[in-house]
């Protein structure tokens, strides 16, 4: 739209839209406001929304990831976490954040006590799982709803906004209920549903990068949520498979500043499953937030040896503590800054 198109012609574009068959998706930015018309190509009269009043100029966008590209929104999306019960944290633009916490609640007192330390030193928000993807069957599948509500006492207690894996579309709404952000783990990247029903909420996203997903794959992933009205999208590299084998997976630092070029999503990254290896994580989450990351999301405990899951890449709350103080260094190389809830 042309800056400064009222909102009756905005309404009246959308509504056109709306009559062809397509789906409209408003993008207010600073100057001007975009109207995303997602639909059949063939069904969008694009001589006669461009006649209408206060349109500048129809443009069709050739990426197959439509709401989530640069093309659609100039600016960097910046997604809101949590703010009820506890601080709102952004991610995105200028703001970074540090997710921390345990793979998985183990118990009330551990949590707590993890999210303590992580708080301490630089987090800004809790991450542990409640139901795990686990490779064996016969691992530890995690805890379940016990373990959502004390993660969401203890958000609450320390104001720190929580995230949690879902792993199936019949733990959205009971995750919904208690969650500020879900994960969507690199496992389920390409599960449809899962990505649909997500959208359906309003509640963030984190969305992990499959373990052999391109990422145009992910940004379509990215897309499924978009398009069923959920904006709040955060990328989060996490390591893809390689014929390398003296690390978990490798992290494709790369695909940070690809996404910032074809995306306006944020886009953190998760040093502790590429790496598999604790003292590895600092390095890669430097070169994550180097190449451009709005932030990281890690794994820390207080007794890796006595870890459920991932005790191999926790780190010790200390070297968390010395890792952030690096990370808090190249960030501001960007002039960004880390989120703090203290
Ligand atoms: C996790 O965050 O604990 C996890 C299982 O991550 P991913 O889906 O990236 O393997
Ligand atoms: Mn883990």
């Amino acid at each position: 739209m042309k800056p400064n198109a009222p909102d009756a012609a905005i309404d009246r574009v959308a509504a056109e839209i709306e009559r062809m068959g397509a789906k409209p998706h408003l993008s207010r930015g600073q100057f001007r406001t975009v109207i995303g018309a997602v639909g059949e190509e063939a069904n969008i009269d694009q001589s006669h929304l461009a006649a209408l009043d206060g349109v500048e100029r129809v443009v069709p966008i050739m990426k197959p990831y439509k709401l989530a590209s640069r093309e659609f929104h100039e600016d960097d999306s910046v997604v809101e976490v949590g703010g009820k019960a506890t601080a709102k944290v952004k991610i995105g633009g200028k703001h970074a954040v540090c997710i921390a916490g345990p793979c998985t609640v183990e118990n009330e007192d551990m949590f707590y006590r993890i999210a303590r330390e992580v708080r301490d030193r630089g987090a800004a928000m809790l991450r542990g799982g409640a139901f795990k993807p686990r490779t064996s069957p016969y691992s530890f599948q995690g805890l379940g709803e016990p373990a959502l509500k004390w993660m969401r006492a203890c958000g609450d207690e320390l104001k720190m906004p929580i995230c949690t894996e879902v792993m199936d579309t019949r733990q959205v709404e009971l995750i919904e209920k208690y969650t500020d952000a879900f994960q969507i783990g690199a496992r389920n990247m390409q599960n449809f549903d899962l990505l649909r029903e997500v959208g359906k909420t309003q509640k963030p996203v984190i969305l992990k990068r499959g373990l052999a997903a391109t990422v145009k794959d992910w940004l379509l992933s990215a897309e499924y949520v978009l398009s069923q009205g959920n904006r709040s999208v955060v990328l989060c590299e996490r390591g893809i498979k390689t014929f390398e084998d003296s690390i978990r997976y490798s992290l494709d630092i790369t695909s940070v500043p690809v996404i910032n070029e074809w995306s306006h999503l944020p886009v953190i990254v998760d040093p502790s499953h590429a790496a598999g290896r604790r003292d590895l994580v600092a390095a890669i989450a430097a070169a994550g937030m180097a190449a451009g990351a709005h932030g990281i999301i890690v794994e820390v405990h207080y007794c890796p040896s006595e870890a459920q899951c991932d005790g191999p890449q926790a780190l010790l709350p200390d070297q968390f503590a010395e890792m952030m103080g690096q990370l808090k260094q190249i960030v501001r190389v960007f002039k960004r800054e880390f989120a703090s809830t203290m």
